[in-house]
């Protein structure tokens, strides 16, 4: 009786929590429709406008100033804009991997490949903050892997944005290696802020930012979003992701992936 009476619960729960991902799912791309067209007005204004009061000068000069007051507005809500739909996309990705709804385009790929296209894509990033140098070092003749390379280079991206965005000196490390047979090990170190002992597990949950970061302020802030994705995709690929830092001495965030023995499955 008992039995039968927690099979039902669970199969309800299951049938909750399907719902719950395909109402996220729906809700996230209604949403990125209007968002979309917001923000390509606010850029149409800021164009407009900004071609408009480009030539007042002199007694005029006081319109210029509130002019630029109201570009710097609007780009104010460029920069929210940008945020949310970063939100939107990060939700829509966590729904669709926890549904197993993922289209995971498994191919063979070289840890370097993933490694340079991961750098390419934060390289604008580094390149605003000339006080932290980033650093490679890519071990010889590491193996191929199994793996959607768009997923684990979006974990590097990740990883790489969250380091550069901690630090404000010293630099990123970025490490491929083997340390033990069959497994490729990707390593992302700063020199940055650190973060306690009390928040390294609870970082990996969703929505999960320390206390202390001002979300509100207009900059392109994050969304908690972002670790929770990396350990879904990780987890996925039956790897592993930790972190290893203390407070004022940088992170380190530690990727795990197993090596497939792609020369027997051939
Ligand atoms: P966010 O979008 O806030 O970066 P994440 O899930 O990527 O979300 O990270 C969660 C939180 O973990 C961050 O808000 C930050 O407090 C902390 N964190 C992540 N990476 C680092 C790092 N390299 N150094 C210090 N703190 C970090």
């Amino acid at each position: 009786q008992k039995a039968v009476e927690l099979e039902t619960a669970n199969v309800r729960l299951l049938e909750l929590d399907q719902m719950k991902t395909s109402f996220l799912t729906s809700v996230s791309h209604e949403l990125r429709t209007p968002l979309t067209s917001i923000l390509g007005f606010a850029k149409l204004i800021a164009k407009d406008f900004s071609r408009h009061f480009q030539g007042l000068a002199g007694d005029e000069g006081r319109l210029a100033d509130r002019g630029r007051r109201i570009l710097d507005n609007l780009e104010i809500i460029g920069l929210e804009g940008e945020r949310l739909t970063r939100l939107i996309n990060d939700l829509l990705d966590l729904a669709k991997i926890e549904s197993g709804k993922m289209d995971w385009r498994d191919a063979r790929i070289a840890p370097d490949t993933l490694v340079t296209q991961a750098v390419r894509a934060v390289s604008s990033q580094f390149a605003q903050k000339p006080d932290v140098r980033l650093v490679v070092e890519i071990a010889p003749a590491l193996p191929e892997l199994m793996v959607d390379p768009d997923r684990v280079t979006q974990v590097l991206i990740n990883l790489l944005h969250n380091a550069i965005k901690f630090t404000t000196h010293g630099q990123v490390r970025l490490e491929a290696g083997m340390p033990r047979a069959g497994v490729l090990q990707l390593r992302v170190e700063d020199t940055g802020q650190g973060i306690h002992l009390a928040d390294l597990e609870r970082i990996f949950d969703k929505f999960y930012q320390v206390a202390g970061h001002d979300t509100r302020v207009a900059k392109p802030a994050g969304t908690g979003l972002g670790l929770a994705i990396c350990r879904q995709i990780v987890e996925h690929y039956k790897g592993a992701i930790w972190a290893e830092s203390a407070w004022g001495q940088g992170s380190a965030f530690i990727v795990e992936l197993p090596v497939p023995d792609l020369e027997a499955a051939a």
